[in-house]
């Protein structure tokens, strides 16, 4: 099914809580046929507002970080693991995430992305449950089920801990480098 296909079919979801406080859903947007696929936690208050992804202080970041390396958001996809906002930007609760997955998997499916970039630690956990402490891991790849992944901080912790955002700026060199080996 093409990401089209799927935004029309899903974007009145109701298979869990979040879409009777949300404003609408977010689906996430880009390059259908991206090589880079950046998965974040859900939408915040810009997101839910603008139906878009990353559109508040945490995207601005993270469009400075992909123009620094070359991106823009046309070369990219950019999506999260919920696609409704959790009321008051909590953590999405695990039946939330376990009804909006199937949507993820798809959105993946039809890309095919070679690196899926994960953006904080309840991405990357979601990914790989056992990958530890994201202050460890961060900046690092991982091979499974045949996908590469990169572990990246949330662009929003650089912006609560000024003093990540350099580490997160160099962990984001290694997109380039790893789509090199995997070309
Ligand atoms: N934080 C996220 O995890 N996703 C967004 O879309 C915006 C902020």
């Amino acid at each position: 099914m093409s990401l089209d296909e799927l935004n029309k079919e899903k974007k009145n979801c109701r298979k869990c809580r979040l879409c009777e406080t949300a404003t609408q859903a977010v689906p996430g947007e880009g390059n259908p046929r991206a090589e880079v696929f950046f998965v974040g936690e859900g939408p915040g208050f810009n997101e839910d507002k603008e139906g878009r992804p990353f559109c508040g202080a945490a995207g601005k970041f993270l469009d400075e970080m992909l123009k620094e390396n070359g991106f823009s958001r046309d070369d990219v996809f950019i999506g999260n693991i919920v696609k409704h906002r959790p009321p008051g930007n909590r953590d999405p609760l695990p039946d939330e995430v376990e009804a909006c997955i199937p949507w993820l998997n798809s959105q993946i499916e039809a890309i095919n992305p070679k690196i899926i970039v994960t953006l904080g630690r309840h991405s990357m956990h979601h990914f790989l449950p056992d990958a530890g402490s994201i202050s460890l891991v961060h900046g690092k790849a991982f091979k499974k089920d045949g996908k590469l992944f990169l572990t990246l901080y949330h662009p929003a912790a650089g912006l609560h801990q000024g003093n990540l955002k350099e580490t997160i700026r160099a962990d984001f060199k290694n997109i380039k480098k790893l789509m090199k080996i995997v070309k």
